[in-house]
């Protein structure tokens, strides 16, 4: 099935998606939603428009499965994530074009960045579910010890902007520790997560473990969460969709991991490494055109380098190439859509509103004929904004960054704690000291000293106030998928 291109796309066809339940390719049941190529406007596939039917039989499927694979062995079970890395990095550049073209997003970061991070996320847990341990507490007349059970039927929902990254961030602990699942990915960005569905049937994971519902967040997502048998929803979306998907489960129990939305700070200190920063700044502000949940999207800068700092900084980002999602030489490709560009221009004119200067970037660039329907915008530098300013406050998830000034320590860690949001911020300083200290003082769920993204897959990954609930990453992520069970033996 897998021996023919991963996307049939040529003049005049749309690649045809289907949900996989059961091990079998089958339609919805109402009917089809086009998948549209963000940087053309032209559709690029047709999807299933599920709903709660579909959601249905996934989760019966996913039920079936179950006793099965839960009894696999470990060891099985690993190398099984092993094989359908093995794939999808045999795959990979065919995989890398098709998120480019899905998303909207540069080939050479879904070169560099997305698709080796899905191959390392399925090893990564292959190894890390062979090596985990779990707890013995001693008494003196007693021993303890813990006993990890997977949790059963999981739901995993995930957004657009990394698709098969962020699938395969909680499909391989998921499988790991021995649950079947059904996964809603984004209905703007089906296509590598269909994609990981045909790999792993290659790769012989047994029909049902994975089954893949496409459609609608509210119709097809909704039900995913409200089926009693779905055990524990694993969710990476908005702060406002992640309320609404805590308020389904809560009543039920369930188990939910909640990834959440970002306005994370990137603080400069005037002692920081001047040229490092600025390419920290640049590249935490406008990665995947600033669609990335833990973009630097507030830039804070202390008083005496500021109008340095801000004039370097327009001057890199007026140069940043926009065009073309396809050629590896563009840095910056289309946002998702045309709504979500009319969305990121609409903060930019709140911006002016509230007094603010745009001081490059927000313009809709030309780029020829076959992109003239693409949703690209150029990346946006703005300054002069006050702290309770709409673009200071709520995320923009768009090339847009703001700039402010601050005059001490105290006063940054204020500005950038001073959001409704805390994911992930970023420090530049060569002063070890003040680095301990301000990372300390923020709230954030993640700090990055004198760097960006750099990730190690061990470490807790997740936010703090309304940027989510729980952690992902390493034994995070294997005690979220399983149920602890406390065994205590008595001793004579
Ligand atoms: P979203 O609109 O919240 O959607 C996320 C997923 O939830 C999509 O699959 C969506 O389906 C689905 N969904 C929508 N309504 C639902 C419902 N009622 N029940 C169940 N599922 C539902 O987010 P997005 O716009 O795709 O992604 C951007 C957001 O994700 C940003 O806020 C970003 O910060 C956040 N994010 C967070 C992290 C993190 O790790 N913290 C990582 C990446 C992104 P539809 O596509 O059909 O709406």
């Amino acid at each position: 099935m897998t021996n023919g291109r991963l996307l049939e796309h040529g003049a005049g066809t749309l690649h045809t998606v289907q949900n996989l339940i059961g091990g079998r390719y089958i339609p919805g049941h109402e009917g089809t939603i086009e998948d549209v190529e963000p940087a053309t406007g032209r559709a690029l596939a047709v999807i299933p428009r599920s709903n709660q039917p579909d959601v249905e039989e996934a989760v019966e499927a996913a039920k079936l499965a179950f006793p099965a694979w839960s009894a696999t062995p470990v060891e099985e079970r690993a190398r099984m994530l092993e094989r359908i890395a093995g794939l999808v990095e045999a795959r990979a550049e065919e995989l890398a074009e098709m998120e480019a073209r899905d998303t909207g997003k540069p080939i050479r970061l879904a070169r560099t960045v997305d698709i080796p991070r899905a191959v390392r996320n399925l090893r990564f847990f292959a190894g890390a579910v062979r090596h985990d341990e779990t707890g013995f507490h001693a008494m003196d007349d007693a021993i303890n010890y813990t006993l990890r059970k997977p949790v059963g039927v999981v739901g995993l929902i995930t957004p657009w902007n990394l698709p098969l990254y962020l699938l395969t961030w909680k499909v391989a602990p998921a499988l790991a520790t021995g649950n079947t699942i059904v996964a809603k990915p984004s209905e703007l960005t089906p296509l590598t997560a269909d994609a990981l569905g045909r790999l792993a049937q290659e790769a012989g994971l047994p029909d049902g473990v994975l089954n893949i519902v496409h459609g609608y967040g509210p119709e097809a997502g909704q039900p995913l969460v409200e089926h009693p048998d779905v055990k524990a929803i694993s969710f990476t979306g908005g702060t406002v969709t992640g309320r609404h998907v805590a308020a389904t489960a809560a009543p039920m129990f369930k188990k939910t991991s909640l990834e959440l939305g970002g306005k994370n700070p990137t603080l400069v200190f005037s002692d920081a490494d001047l040229d490092a920063a600025l390419a920290g700044t640049v590249r935490a502000g406008f990665t995947n055109q600033g669609q990335v949940c833990l973009c630097g999207s507030r830039v804070l800068v202390e008083e005496g380098l500021y109008d340095e700092f801000v004039d370097l900084l327009v001057k890199r980002v007026r140069a940043m190439r926009v065009g073309d999602p396809l050629d590896p030489r563009t840095e910056l490709g289309a946002l998702i859509s045309p709504a979500h560009r009319e969305k990121v221009e609409g903060y930019l004119k709140a911006a002016r509103d509230d007094g603010g200067e745009v001081l490059c970037g927000g313009e809709r660039p030309e780029l020829g004929d076959a992109h003239k329907d693409g949703a690209f915008l150029t990346p946006a530098v703005v300054t002069g904004l006050d702290q309770d300013a709409r673009c200071i406050q709520e995320e923009i998830f768009g090339p847009v960054v703001t700039v402010q000034p601050f005059k001490d320590e105290a006063e940054a860690v204020r500005l950038a704690n001073g959001v409704r949001y805390g994911l992930a911020a970023s420090v530049w300083t060569r002063d070890l000291q003040r680095a301990h200290r301000v990372s300390a003082a923020l709230d954030t769920g993640m700090v990055w000293v004198n760097t960006w993204l750099h990730r190690d897959l061990r470490v807790p990954f997740g936010g703090m106030k309304d940027s989510g609930v729980g952690r992902e990453g390493g034994r995070w992520s294997l005690e979220f998928f399983s149920e602890a069970r406390n065994v205590c033996v008595k001793l004579d």
